[in-house]
C-alpha cells in the first residue's frame, strides 16, 4: 500500500462530485510520468514479495482465540525500534543463513485494511542473482520473528488467509466491540474491525454508499452429512432496525445455502502473497504483465487456503471472489439490475477482479484474445492517445478509469501537482486486479513494474518462499525462452471462477495454451548461449489458425508437471495412452532453464526443495492448506459433520498453525511436530532440506 496521506476525507455525496476532477488530474499525472519514463532502459530485474499476517491472541488456558486489534500499537512499537533487533535475537538467526544479507536493510512493516492485520516486505527489493533467492525464506522468517517480538506474549502473527470465525456471533476480537457501527453497518462485525486511519473506514463507507446497499458476500456452504438442507445461515438476524441497510437481509441478500457476509472486512481482511517484478523497460513490463496473466488462476488454485468463513465450512477453497464482492461498489444500474439512468455503463466486474485486457506490443497478441466488450472511458482514451500513448496501453488505463475514486481528500483538490501521482494512484490502486502494471513513481527513480496478486498466503514461510521463488523462476523462463501463454482473456476469467471450486487443483481443468514456444525466432539478446527446451527449434511461422485451436483444458498437474508426469511418470513422449497431446509442464521448463544457466549445487538443491513442494501440490501428493484445514476440522472430535467450525475447533486449528510457526522459527524442517499436528507431512512433505 502507498503512503497514508492525512486529510479530510469526503463522504460519498461530496466525493462523487469530485470524481471527474480526480480522474482528469490522474490522467494528466499519468501522461506526465509516461512521457518521462516511457524510454527508460536497463532497469535491473529486481523483485519483491509482500507477506500479510493475521494477528491473533492465543493461550493454552483461554478457550477462545481472538483477533487482536492492536495493529497500530504493534506498528508503533516496530517503528520506534530502529534497530528492530528486539529481545528475541531475530537478526543473528538471519546472519547464520546462507548468503546472509548481514548489511541488508531490515524488513519493512505496513498497515493493512484489517485492524488485526500486518504486512511485511523485505527492506529492499531482491536482486537478480540466483543465490539471492535463498535469502527470501530466511528474510520471511526474520519478518515473522521481528513481528512477534513486538507483540504481547499471547499475540502471534499467523499466515492463514482468513480468521475462521471472523463475524461469528459472540466475541471474536480483542478488545470486544459491539456491532453495528455507522460506517460498515454490518450485523456481524464492528466498525472497529477496520484500521482506524480515516482512509479505511471511508473506503468501506463510501463503497457501501456508492453501491446504495451493503456489500453482499455470499459463499456457498459446504454440505456435510448432517448439514441441514436447505441451509439457512443461522447467524443472520432478520429483526434489526438500526440502519436502512438492515433491510437488505429482508430483501433477499442472504439466500439459502450460502454463508452470508455484509462488510468489506470479510474480503479485505484476507491475507495474500504478492510479488512485484521490475522490468528492464516498459516493453518487457508489458510482456510480463500479459504472460503472467493466464497463470493467475492456476496459482490461485495451487495456493488454495480458504475453506472457512464466519465459522462455517465453505464449498469453495479460495478467497478471491469474496474480496471481489466485499469491495464491489457498483450501483444497481452498473450491475444491470436497473435501466441506465445516472450511471454511465453496465460494468460486468467488481473493481476487485481478474484483469480484463492485455497490454503488450507483442505481435503474438492476436485481437481475438481481447474482450470486444471491454468497457472503457472513450474520452479518457482519447486524451491518452492525444498525449502520445499507444492504443493498447491507453485502452488499459481508460478501462481502469471507468471507476470512481472512493476516498478523496479535500486538501488534494486545491491544485494539480504534476510532481505527484496521487490522483492517478487513487484510481490505479483501487483497481484490484490480479495483475497490476505499476508505472514508475513521479520522481522516475525506479522502473516499470508488474505485480502478480492472486496467490493465497501459505501457513509457513517455507511455502511462501517456495511460491515466490517459483514465480521469479517462471518470469525468467518466460523472458529467456520467449514463451507465449496467451489465451483469450475471457478464458482467464473462466479459469478464475474454476479455481474457486473445492479441490479445483486436483479435480478441475483449466484453459491453457497448447504450444508455449515462440513461432517467431527467439530474440537473440535473451537466448544467446542457452538452448530452448524444445532443442533450440522454434516452430516455423504458420498462418494463424482459429484461436480455439490454440488452447485446451488441462489439469493443474498437467500444466505444472507436464503430461508425461501427470500420466504416471513415464516420460515416453508419446500421446498414445491418454489420447491427450504432450505438454511440457512449467516445472520441467524451469528445470531446463536452470540447466541452461550456471547455478551452484547448493543453490540448485535449495531451489529443488521449493519446486518439489509445488510439483507435489499440483499432483496431489501433497495437500493444499485448504485441504489440510478441512482435514483438521473433519477429524476434530468436536466436529458434528454439520459444517460448523466451533470455538474449540478454531482454537485447535489456530493453535496448530502457531505451533508450526514456532517450530519453523527454530530451524529448518518440521521433524518432531507430526505427533502434535495432524497430517503435517501431507501439507509440507518429507521436510527434506539441503543444509
Ligand atoms: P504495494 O502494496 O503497492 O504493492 P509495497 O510497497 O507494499 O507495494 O510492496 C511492493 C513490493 O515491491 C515490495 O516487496 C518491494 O520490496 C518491492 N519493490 C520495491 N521497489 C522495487 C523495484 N524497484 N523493483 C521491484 N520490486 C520492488
Ligand atoms: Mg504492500
Ligand atoms: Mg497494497
Ligand atoms: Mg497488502
Ligand atoms: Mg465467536
Ligand atoms: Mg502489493
Amino acid at each position: 500500500m502507498g503512503l497514508l496521506a492525512l486529510g479530510t476525507a469526503l463522504d460519498w455525496p461530496d466525493a462523487k462530485k469530485q470524481a471527474h476532477l480526480v480522474r482528469a488530474w490522474g490522467i494528466k499525472q499519468l501522461l506526465e510520468i509516461w512521457n518521462k519514463a516511457k524510454g527508460k532502459e536497463r532497469d535491473a530485474l529486481l523483485w519483491g514479495d509482500e507477506v500479510e499476517y493475521l494477528v491473533v491472541t492465543y493461550s493454552d488456558d483461554d478457550p477462545k482465540v481472538l483477533l487482536s486489534l492492536r495493529q497500530a500499537d504493534i506498528l508503533t512499537a516496530l517503528a520506534n525500534d530502529t534497530a528492530l533487533s528486539g529481545k528475541g535475537g531475530c537478526v543473528p538467526e538471519l546472519q547464520d543463513a546462507p548468503n546472509s544479507r548481514t548489511n541488508a536493510p531490515l524488513p519493512v512493516f505496513h498497515p493493512e485494511f484489517g485492524r488485526f492485520m500486518l504486512e511485511a516486505t523485505p527492506g529492499k527489493p531482491w536482486g537478480i542473482d540466483f543465490k539471492e533467492l535463498l535469502n527470501v525464506e530466511p528474510d520471511m522468517k526474520l519478518r515473522r520473528c521481528i513481528a512477534k517480538d513486538h507483540m504481547l506474549p499471547n499475540e502471534y502473527p499467523i499466515t492463514l488467509t482468513t480468521f475462521p470465525r471472523i463475524g461469528s456471533p459472540g466475541v471474536f476480537t480483542d478488545p470486544y466491540y459491539p456491532v453495528s457501527g455507522s460506517r460498515l453497518r454490518s450485523q456481524f462485525v464492528p466498525d472497529e474491525i477496520a484500521n482506524p486511519h480515516i482512509r479505511f473506514p471511508t473506503l468501506a463507507a463510501n463503497i457501501r454508499s456508492r453501491r446504495g446497499q451493503k456489500v453482499q458476500v455470499n459463499v456457498p456452504v459446504f454440505r456435510d452429512e448432517n448439514t441441514p438442507w436447505p441451509w439457512k445461515d443461522p447467524t443472520v438476524n432478520y429483526d434489526l432496525h438500526q440502519w436502512p441497510e438492515d433491510d437488505d437481509v429482508r430483501s433477499g441478500a442472504a439466500p439459502d445455502n450460502f454463508i452470508h457476509m455484509d462488510a468489506m472486512a470479510f474480503g479485505m481482511g484476507s491475507c495474500c502473497l504478492q510479488i512485484t517484478f521490475q522490468a528492464k523497460n516498459i516493453t518487457e513490463g508489458r510482456q510480463m504483465y500479459d504472460q503472467l496473466s493466464p497463470l493467475g488462476p492456476i496459482l490461485l488454485a495451487l495456493t488454495a487456503a480458504t475453506p472457512i468463513y464466519k465459522g462455517f465450512l465453505a464449498d469453495t477453497d479460495v478467497r478471491w471472489n469474496q474480496i471481489s464482492k466485499a469491495v464491489d461498489d457498483r450501483t444497481r444500474e452498473e450491475l444491470g439490475e436497473e435501466p441506465l439512468r445516472n450511471s454511465r455503463w453496465r460494468i460486468p466486474k467488481s473493481r476487485y477482479a481478474s484483469n480484463s485486457t492485455y497490454i503488450s506490443t507483442d505481435p503474438r497478441l492476436r485481437p481475438e484474445y481481447l474482450d470486444p466488450d471491454l468497457v472503457i472511458d472513450e474520452a479518457i482514451k482519447q486524451e491518452l492517445l492525444d498525449g502520445g500513448m499507444d492504443d493498447r496501453l491507453a485502452t488499459h488505463f481508460a478501462h481502469l478509469f471507468i471507476r470512481d475514486p472512493i476516498v478523496v481528500f479535500d486538501e488534494d483538490l486545491h491544485e494539480l501537482d504534476l510532481n505527484k501521482t496521487d490522483h492517478f494512484e487513487n484510481i490505479q490502486s483501487t483497481n484490484w486486479q490480479h495483475m497490476r502494471f505499476k508505472p514508475p513513481p513521479a520522481d522516475n527513480s525506479i522502473g516499470w513494474r508488474v505485480e502478480f496478486r492472486p496467490m493465497e498466503i501459505q501457513v509457513t514461510d517455507f511455502e511462501n518462499a517456495a511460491f515466490a521463488v517459483f514465480m521469479v523462476l517462471i518470469t525468467r523462463v518466460v523472458l529467456s525462452f520467449d514463451l507465449n501463454f496467451y489465451i483469450p482473456i475471457q478464458r482467464v476469467d473462466e479459469n478464475m471462477e474454476t479455481a474457486h471450486a473445492r479441490d479445483a487443483v486436483l479435480d478441475k481443468k483449466f484453459w491453457f495454451r497448447r504450444n508455449l514456444f515462440p513461432v517467431r525466432p527467439p530474440r537473440s539478446a535473451h537466448n544467446s548461449g542457452s538452448t530452448t527446451p524444445n532443442g533450440g527449434l522454434s516452430r516455423p511461422a504458420t498462418p494463424a489458425g482459429p484461436v480455439e485451436d490454440e488452447y485446451r483444458l488441462m489439469t493443474v498437474n498437467e500444466i505444472i508437471n507436464g503430461t508425461a508426469y501427470a500420466r504416471g511418470g513415464e516420460a515416453d513422449g508419446g500421446a498414445d495412452d491418454g489420447g491427450e497431446e504432450d505438454f511440457p509442464g512449467l516445472i520441467p521448463l524451469v528445470e531446463s532453464y536452470l540447466d541452461s544457466v550456471n547455478v551452484d549445487v547448493v543453490t540448485r538443491c535449495e531451489l529443488a526443495t521449493y519446486l518439489d513442494l509445488i510439483r507435489k501440490r499440483a499432483s496431489g501428493e501433497l495437500w493444499t492448506a485448504a485441504k489440510w484445514i478441512r482435514h483438521l476440522v473433519a477429524n476434530h472430535p468436536e466436529y458434528q459433520r454439520d459444517s460448523v467450525v466451533s470455538e474449540e475447533i478454531n482454537k485447535d486449528l489456530v493453535g496448530a498453525v502457531i505451533k508450526i510457526g514456532e517450530r519453523e522459527q527454530k530451524g529448518k524442517g518440521f521433524q518432531g511436530l507430526e505427533g502434535e499436528v495432524p497430517e503435517l507431512r501431507m501439507l509440507l512433505g518429507a521436510f527434506r532440506r539441503c543444509l
